[in-house]
């Protein structure tokens, strides 16, 4: 072989079916291995193009153009074929058996759609059980609407398949994909995540649920080629790891005796916990996870607890920005969790700890915190902590923490709160009685001290008239009442004036401020009456009916 390139478009076209079934097609298989027992907990059939004249194709240089030129579903369905009748004959032989993913590619299901169909009349006629299948999707698929693989994932679900999310983390959309498609397994290909450090892959998984996510959802690791990758993988949790490290793909025979040395870990080990802690990487700049931590997710820090007391490993950047403080990554590893909390803050802190100890779930707290720095001096801000243990050893506690400063949410709170409280004060204050009125309905709704002092029911229909009959509106001022109550239903804006009410005939200034609506009407008065102290009613009381 001389001429050893990449096939052109053209060739890949022309000599596709040929190579399919000239054998020039065929299948490799990548071992993904459990890091802690280093068994095998399944494999990846990769698509392999080795053509005659021009040599070893990459997929990247052909499964792009198979898919332009509509002959991607042949591809993956020849694939699914050769991996159900390894599969098969795994089981007959009775050799070791592992779940095997498979890739589906956008393209697999944009015509009519019949890929799940296809693949469910291939593994029958194999007769091999869907758990021993799982369908690699990426983000891709959701391009041009959810719709469309959301249908296929409720399908292949539906039947059993597993489905893992292939490639996560390199779109823009990882995070909202995550929310929206129903996966059962990430794949995260540490290419994404080491490279371009601070740059794209830093904007993708910036956010704080990241971490969370990851410890919820299953991860393979993939593309994982040296230790320090694998053991900070199983720092966060996951174990299952595919990569030059353990393996390189390889042809089915020498798959089989790979799978016969590793030996199969069926379970599907996804999230857990650490049982050593090694922090010691921790403090290292230069180390992986000093660059997981500080580029890929959003203000953090990872403390441990022990008997009651804490202590900080880890803050990222974002962290010490968050809590609003000036000073430097030492300083805050030098301090205290609870350092400028109060007593019952840190009480409240402490308790989150302990129910995420109990619970194994995302904890969550608020606390202030008193921050001080050189410029600024003092300053408070309040901080919502949401916890998750990542790892313990005997007594000690790992715990990972993400922060989100929610000092502004507060104070507008409080004002809120404030006003509220100031306005109930002042109108206690000045013996004001306030209600609304409803003009179309004639309702009235009295204010709770209303209802408190004079014993008014929550709503008043046909206002004003019960008042009148039972007497808080003289007889004599009723037909004076009944007059504004007209105005105020025909638009009028503001009336105010003294009436004297009940039979002791006490002065009350009456007030009502009309509503509009958008189209001019009126449809709402904001009544109250104060009482008028050491005013004179005897004017009034001439008039008033005989006793
Ligand atoms: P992929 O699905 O992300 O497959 C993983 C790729 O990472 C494979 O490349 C694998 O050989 C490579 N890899 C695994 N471990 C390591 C490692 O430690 N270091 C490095 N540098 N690379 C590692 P491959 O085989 O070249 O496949 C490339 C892509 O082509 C695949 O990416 C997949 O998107 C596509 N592909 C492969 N086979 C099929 C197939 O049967 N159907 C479809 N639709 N696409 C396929
Ligand atoms: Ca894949
Ligand atoms: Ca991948």
């Amino acid at each position: 072989m001389s001429d050893i390139r990449p096939l052109s478009f053209d060739e890949i076209k022309e000599r596709f079916h040929a190579a399919l079934s000239g054998g020039r097609i065929y299948v490799c298989y990548q071992a993904q291995i459990n890091h802690i027992t280093g068994r095998m907990t399944g494999a990846e059939a990769l698509m392999r193009w080795n053509d005659p004249e021009h040599g070893p194709q990459q997929p990247s240089d052909f499964i792009p153009q198979l898919e332009e030129a509509g002959y991607i579903l042949e591809a993956d369905l020849f694939v699914f074929r050769e991996v159900c009748s390894l599969l098969s004959y795994c089981r007959s032989h009775e050799l070791t058996t592992v779940p095997v993913s498979v890739n589906m590619s956008r393209y697999d299901i944009y015509n009519n759609n019949k890929y799940v169909e296809e693949i469910e009349k291939i593994r029958k006629e194999y007769g091999v059980p869907v758990d021993l299948l799982r369908i690699e999707i990426t983000e891709s698929s959701a391009i041009g609407g959810l719709e469309l693989i959301t249908s296929v994932l409720d399908q292949l679900h539906e039947i059993g398949y597993m489905v893992e999310m292939d490639d996560f983390g390199s779109g823009y959309s990882s995070l909202n994909i995550l929310k929206d498609l129903n996966v059962d397994a990430i794949k995260l290909d540490m290419k994404f995540l080491g490279g371009e450090i601070g740059g794209r892959g830093g904007t993708i998984i910036s956010s704080m649920v990241q971490m969370t996510k990851w410890l919820k959802t299953p991860v393979i690791a993939e593309g994982v080629e040296t230790l320090e990758q694998a053991d900070y993988m199983r720092s966060i949790g996951c174990y299952n790891i595919q990569g030059y490290l353990y393996a390189k793909p390889v042809e089915k025979d020498e798959f089989l005796k790979m799978a016969e040395k590793y030996d199969y870990e069926p379970e599907y080990k996804g999230a857990g916990l650490l049982n050593d802690i090694d922090t010691g990487k921790f403090w290292n700049p230069e180390s992986m996870e000093t660059l997981l931590f500080n580029n890929f997710v959003g203000p953090a820090a990872i403390f441990t607890y022990k008997n009651g007391s804490t202590e900080m490993l880890r803050v990222n950047n974002k962290y010490i920005r968050e809590l609003g403080m000036n000073s430097d990554e030492k300083t805050v590893l030098e301090g205290s969790l609870y350092d400028g909390m109060d007593e019952k803050d840190s009480r409240a802190f402490e308790a989150a700890i302990k129910r995420a100890i109990s619970t194994r779930n995302e904890e969550e707290c608020e606390s202030w915190h008193e921050v001080h720095s050189e410029c600024c001096g003092y300053d408070r801000v309040c901080i919502r902590s949401s916890m998750r243990l990542i790892g313990e050893s005997g007594e000690q506690y790992l715990f990972y923490v993400t922060i989100r400063n929610i000092t502004a949410e507060k104070i507008r709170y409080a004002a809120l709160e404030d006003n509220e409280k100031k306005f109930s004060m002042a109108i206690e204050h000045t013996n004001t009685f306030a209600w609304e009125y409803e003009i179309a309905t004639k309702k009235m709704r009295p204010c709770s001290r209303c209802r408190r002092e004079l014993g008014l029911p929550a709503v008043i229909d046909d206002y004003p008239e019960p008042l009148i009959e039972n007497g808080f509106f003289p007889e004599d001022v009723a037909e004076k009442y009944r007059e504004w109550m007209i105005k105020i239903d025909g638009g009028e804006q503001h009336i105010e004036g003294i009436f004297p009410l009940t039979a002791d005939r006490v002065p009350f200034m009456i007030r009502y401020t009309a509503e509009y609506d958008e189209n001019g009407r009126p449809y709402k008065a904001y009544g109250s009456a104060t009482e008028v102290k050491g005013y004179d009613m005897s004017w009034y009381k001439k008039k008033a009916p005989a006793e």
